[in-house]
């Protein structure tokens, strides 16, 4: 095929934006091509030379692209940049420069597969003299271009075609193309894409041999699923409606969605939800998914989220998201972000595909493919049948330092409907609440011991409010982050004359700390925001029987409350009364009591 031809097609969509005459157009084309050269077609249509995830880059930047405009149309690079700024498109520019009778060298036309090809190769160079090598051939590509040619052949090498061909219009496409236009052809084409993630592969499977030839595309180790996705749920008890009467909850962790391809042999390879691989951002998953996983080759999905290894208690996302898309400093931030991975899906299990299988029979081979280390676990999941057990388990989530709970449908239909957003996974989050105005000054009560790099010292403290009315000191949060490594050192110290070997009867808790202390020193604390827990109990029965409040995401300020002796600490009250006064949707959409 000509290029000709596939820019006249470009120059088409490029002036429409109406998906009927889209697809036309793509129907036209996609029949003109023979099946084997449709792949190409398909990629280059969407700005790509291969399928998304493989994540092939030209590597070409905005100056070497300007140099390569210039030597083709014999042209001085400040003419060719006087007049980028003009167009705002070096594609535009390049298309002017060359309509310039001086500019066009006159050669053979361009085909398709040529442009392709020369365009592979300057993806593929890399390293010494591969910037020299990319301009040689992005030169010789523009000089035989014709002007709208060299437009795209710009566009492109820039990452800027936007030809606004949405994926979804390519399925119709193909599907009006090679099967026929009605419902079902299309959802088996666009579910051979959402297994697959490769567009290419379908338009060459469904040309061959129509609707037959896509039951050939397998699930494959390596190659990432789209992922299912959830709806959502204005409160917990229109969850169980929506799930009728028994539904499984699970902790929503708040991190980085994470398919993990495990081969027999071979490296592991990990998608993010966008399907790009980030396998290099987090080697130590990468590392400990073969030990967690004990049947191979498999497909698993989960979580990625940041924790607190000296309190096992997860962190904010804003941390792990300090690890996306790094490439240089990857082991201190390994160790500065450590992370762990809550796998709640298996999509493929030795020799099964198992996405057609009910939720309930792969959360069961899940439970027995996943051994847990480290840094791999299996999610939280509870059956839940009623709402104040699903309320239960919600703030148990929340306590956890989660941000929500997710519902998963146990009804024979709940496969894993890859690409789909529907009923089957219900998300219910807690609203955010601002960050908490207020700094709190808490009693330490006890230590735990440290791990890792904080073996042989204190690695979280347990704190505590006052309650005058009832004298004693109930537990709000265990706290590890904000001690910096002298601190650290001088902890045992500091505590040690306020050790004693059992709980103070003063002291109400439901963690028991390796170390307990008197209550006497005192603190400052800051948190995200005060949530209701199980464990905790500070102003535990005043607001639901068996909750105290806790704090989320604390953090030491840095600051001894010296000043201040333990009944001079943050009260119950005062607790309460910051509790009451942070903006909360949660106890009003969730069903439960609202505080007054
Ligand atoms: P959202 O991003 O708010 O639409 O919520 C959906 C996301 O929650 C998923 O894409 C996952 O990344 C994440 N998630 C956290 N925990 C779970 C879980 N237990 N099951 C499924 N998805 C989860």
């Amino acid at each position: 095929m000509q290029f000709a031809d596939l820019v006249a097609d470009y120059e088409r969509l490029e002036a429409t934006s109406k998906r009927l005459e889209m697809r036309s157009i793509l129907v036209d084309l996609f029949r003109k091509v023979p099946p084997a050269q449709l792949p190409s077609l398909v990629y280059l249509m969407q700005g790509e030379l291969r399928p998304e995830f493989e994540g092939v880059e030209l590597g070409v930047a905005d100056s070497l692209a300007a140099r390569a405009v210039a030597q083709a149309t014999h042209t001085p690079e400040k003419t060719v940049s006087d007049s980028v700024r003009r167009t705002g498109d070096l594609g535009t520019t390049a298309e002017e420069l060359l309509a310039k009778p001086s500019g066009r060298l006159g050669a053979e036309p361009l085909k398709v597969d040529e442009v392709y090809s020369e365009l592979t190769r300057i993806a593929a160079s890399s390293g010494e003299g591969s910037q020299e090598l990319k301009i040689r051939i992005l030169v010789e590509l523009i000089a035989r271009a014709t002007p709208p040619e060299a437009k795209y052949i710009v566009r492109f090498a820039l990452g800027k075609l936007r030809l606004g061909v949405r994926e979804m219009t390519i399925v119709d496409a193909l599907s009006a193309a090679f099967a026929d236009a009605g419902k079902e052809a299309r959802a088996a084409v666009e579910a051979a894409y959402n297994r697959s993630s490769d567009l290419g592969l379908v338009a060459e499977h469904v040309a061959r041999h129509g609707l037959a030839g896509l039951r050939e595309i397998k699930i494959e180790v390596g190659r990432p699923i789209r992922p299912m996705l959830a709806e959502r749920a204005l409160n917990l008890s229109d969850v169980l409606e929506r799930m009728h009467g028994r539904t499984a909850l699970e902790y929503k962790y708040d991190g980085l969605r994470v398919q993990a391809h495990i081969p027999s042999g071979g490296t592991v390879k990990l998608f993010s939800r966008r399907l790009d691989e980030i396998s290099t951002q987090f080697p130590e998953l990468v590392k400990e998914l073969p030990t967690a996983i004990h049947r191979r080759p498999a497909i698993v999905e989960g979580e990625c989220v940041p924790v607190d290894p000296e309190t096992d208690e997860l962190r904010p996302f804003q941390e792990v998201s300090r690890r996306r898309g790094r490439k240089h400093d990857l082991a201190r931030l390994q160790e500065e972000v450590p992370v762990r991975l809550f796998l709640f899906d298996v999509l493929l299990d030795g020799p099964t595909v198992t996405v057609d299988e009910p939720f309930p029979e792969r959360r069961k081979r899940l439970e027995t493919l996943v051994k847990d280390t480290e840094r791999v676990r299996l999610a939280t999941q509870k059956i839940v049948e009623s709402v104040p057990e699903a309320q239960r388990f919600f703030d148990e989530a929340i306590a956890a330092g989660c941000e929500g709970v997710m519902a998963k449908s146990l009804a024979a239909g709940s496969t894993y409907r890859a690409g789909a957003r529907g009923f089957w996974w219900i998300k219910y989050k807690r609203e955010y609440t601002h960050a908490l105005a207020d700094s709190i000054d808490g009693v330490v009560v006890g230590a735990f011991y440290g791990h890792g790099r904080r073996g042989g010292r204190y690695g979280a403290l347990l704190l505590a409010v006052y309650n005058p009315d009832k004298d004693r000191f109930e537990s709000f949060c265990k706290v590890g982050s904000g001690f910096d490594d002298a601190t650290l050192d001088r902890l045992p110290a500091k505590l040690k004359p306020y050790e004693v070997k059992e709980r103070p009867e003063s002291v109400l808790t439901g963690l028991e700390p390796d170390v307990w202390f008197r209550p006497a020193v005192v603190m400052e604390v800051r948190g995200a925001e005060l949530t209701l827990s199980p464990i905790h109990r500070a102003g535990v029965g005043l607001i639901r029987p068996d909750a105290g409040l806790a704090l989320r995401f604390p953090r030491f300020t840095g600051r001894w409350r010296d000043d201040k002796d333990a009944a001079n600490a943050t009260t119950t009250k005062e607790l309460l009364s910051l509790y009451r006064s942070q903006v909360r949707q949660i106890s009003k959409s969730s069903g439960g009591e609202e505080p007054t």
